[in-house]
Parts: C-alpha cells; structure tokens; sequence
C-alpha cells in the first residue's frame, strides 16, 4: 500500500467509534425480521435506508418482490479501479427457544446478544460502517465499492439471486457470515433432498395384504448408513470440509391400524466441488436399484426440495487461496489484528457461492465471530465487530485503489 493509501487507511480507522458501530448492530438487531414478521425485513431494510442516507450515503430500497426490498449502497470509485462488493443479509431465522430476550439486544462482557447479533447483523453492520467510515476519511476509491444488503438468506437466498440477475455487478465480493475472523474462500454445496416410498394401504390386521412404505423407508435407512455415509466420510476435497448427508425429518403413515401407503424422508446433502449433483443424484438412486433387487416391491422416487432455492442451485464455492482478494484479506487481517490471518473453510452454505458461480465475481467470506447462530444464546464479540470494519475498510482501500 502507498503512503497515502496507508493515511487514509489511518484516518477511516478513525473515523468510526466502536460505540457507534455497537449502536447499529443493536438497533439492527431490535428491529425482527425473520419470516414469521408480517412485514419480513421491510423495516430493518427501512431502518438500513434511513441511517445511510443520514450519513450522506447513496443508497435506494429495490424490491425483489413486494415488500421485500433489498438495500443496494455505493461509494462511487473516482477513477476505474477494481470494485468490490459487502454482501450481507437482512433476514435472521425465528426466535425459536431462546434463552435470552431476542430483540432486546444487551451488551456485556465484550458480547451483543440477540437474535441475528451473529448470524448477521453484526457483519452487516460492520459493513455498512466501512462505506461510513470511507467517506468521512475522504478515501476516494478508484473503483466502485458496493454494499448490498439482501432479503431472504436464510430460506431460498431471493435477495442475492436478485442481486445476480440485476446488479450491481463487482469484480469481486466479501459475505459477511460469522467467520471468527478466518478468512473462508471456499464452502460445499447444498442441497434439500426428498425421498418418497409408495407402499400399499391395508387393514394393519391384514397386513400381508399391504405394502409397507415405512418398512422401505427403514431399508433405505439402512442402506444410507452402512454404504453412503461411510463412503462419503472416507471422501476429501481440496478446498473444502468433507461431504455430508443427514436425515432431517421422518414422515409417513396414517394411524397405526393401517399399513402406511407413503412416507418421506428429507435429507440434506453438502456435496464438494469434486463431486457433482449428478452424482449426488446416481448414488441415491443406485441404492434404489439395490433394494429394488432384494424386493421388487420397492418403490421410491427421489425429488429436489423445491423450498430450499430459487432458482440458482446451490453449488459450492471456490475461490483459490492466491486470488488476489483472499492475498488482500490475509494483508488486512493481519495489519488490524497484528496475527496472522488464518484460511479455511466454512462449514455451513453462504450466498457466497451464487455470487462466485453465477454472477462470476469471486466472493469470499469473512465475519466476525460469537456463538449461537441459529440456536438458544446468540451473541457477536464487539471487538471483532471492529476488527471486521477495519478488515473491510483497508481491504476496499487495496482492492479498489484510493488516488
Ligand atoms: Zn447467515
């Protein structure tokens, strides 16, 4: 970094008190917007409007469908160097049980509590913060430097394949999902997988007469864990944690004096870039063929979830460790931090991946970290908050140039 670029690193650091940032996670965090809200992420979408634009920021509400807008903010660059994108999400799941008030966020001990302090308001507030924290230092980006704060994460990911199809388009991006500050540039594929068994309805004290779609589910049961479980854990990939299948939820039959016609079994599968859906498709239906083999009464039929994803399925994400974007982050990191920046690879599924897959800009993740996403006792360390805006902050200054 030059002289100048390093100043005005200096002053952007500055420019934004760990208080202010604490307060806009908070206020953030108040405002529910899980699906359960009838208004969804409409008013944290508001609330996100409102304080940029306060802040001098250009920012405008655009609608993936009604009442679900995302928010889309820029820095304009002042010359043509690379652009950069924050991406972050507005949505958090529901409360579920929480041991803790959820949308009365509290600080303490260095922790913000609350529904979605973690998973994301925390990095989304970080991010809003750089654009602020850029423009009081006068940094003066080359390129352009993007926040687009999304609807609908944590369901089908509607705000980021709006975002995709519609812009704005940046030469590469960073998705603010809790990383403990590890820099992530790779993560598996998911995908929600049904299986439905047909059986044949009958009285449960003829039983003979009926076909039993709980007996096959539990012979597929079986299968999947004495032939693919043990196959997929002895499976690795180069850039990412090994694939995974978990059965998620058991349905099936009527009342227990009939033989159960139907049952379904959905399953979630994290599948790695050696392998391909295709694949994950065939070793399903192999097991079909096999237990087909051993009672040719079995019937079953393998279908995609439909609620999981839009349109745009959910690949896994790759970003070499020497792109230039993770080269900057593992810079940033260390400069704010003072430790060596650490790479890895997220375990769960992020936006990350449609953005690197189908809009081509490579995108990685890096946030910060806590405890309790999606569980009892959320909370986001407040330091971290600080180190990720830093983070972004100079990554933005490296990526995009500042004259
Ligand atoms: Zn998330």
């Amino acid at each position: 970094m030059a002289t100048r670029q390093v100043d005005r690193f200096e002053r952007a650091r500055k420019a934004v008190r760990k208080s202010e940032l604490e307060k806009l996670v908070r206020d953030l965090v108040r405002i529910p917007s899980h699906p359960e809200v009838p208004t969804q992420e409409k008013e944290v979408a508001q609330f996100l409007n409102e304080f940029l634009t306060d802040e001098g920021i250009d920012i405008r509400l655009r609608p993936v469908e009604k009442n679900r807008p995302n928010v889309v903010a820029s820095l304009k660059g002042w010359g043509r160097g690379k652009s950069l994108m924050l991406n972050g999400h507005l949505d958090t799941v529901p409360v579920f049980d929480m041991d803790i008030p959820p949308f009365t966020p509290k600080v303490e001990k260095g922790r913000l509590y609350g529904r979605g302090a973690l998973d994301m308001k925390g990095g989304l507030g970080a991010m809003a913060l750089t654009l602020v924290a850029l423009d009081r230092a006068r940094a003066k980006l080359q390129g352009d430097l993007y926040l687009t704060a999304v609807v609908g994460e944590e369901r089908s990911s509607d705000g980021t394949e709006d975002i995709v199809l519609r812009g704005p388009k940046a030469d590469m991006a960073i998705v603010g999902e809790p990383t403990g500050l590890e820099i992530q540039p790779s993560h598996r594929g998911l995908e929600w997988l049904d299986v439905h068994f047909y059986g044949k309805a009958a009285h449960g004290g003829q039983a003979e007469k009926g076909i039993n779609a709980i007996s096959m589910a539990s012979k597929f049961i079986r299968k999947v864990e004495e032939e693919l479980l043990p196959r997929l854990s002895e499976r690795r990939s180069r850039h990412t944690l090994p694939p995974t299948l978990n059965l998620g939820v058991i349905q099936g039959g009527q009342q227990p004096s009939s033989v159960a016609d139907h049952c379904v079994v959905k399953m979630d599968r994290r599948w790695i870039p050696e392998e391909s859906l295709q694949k994950v498709f065939q070793e399903i239906h192999q097991l079909f063929d096999e237990l087909k083999r051993e009672d040719p009464r079995f019937k079953a039929e393998l279908r995609r979830d439909p609620s999981s994803m839009r349109t745009m399925t959910h690949v896994p994400n790759v970003v070499s460790r020497g792109h230039p974007l993770v080269k900057s982050l593992e810079l940033s990191v260390k400069t704010v931090t003072g430790r060596p920046a650490k790479v890895t690879s997220f375990w769960g599924w992020t936006d990350a991946a449609l953005l690197t897959h189908f809009a081509k800009t490579p995108t990685v993740v890096f946030g910060p970290g806590g405890a309790g996403a999606h569980a009892r006792t959320e909370y986001v360390n407040t330091d971290d908050l600080v180190s990720c805006m830093q983070v972004y902050a100079r990554t933005a200054l490296d990526l995009c140039g500042s004259e």
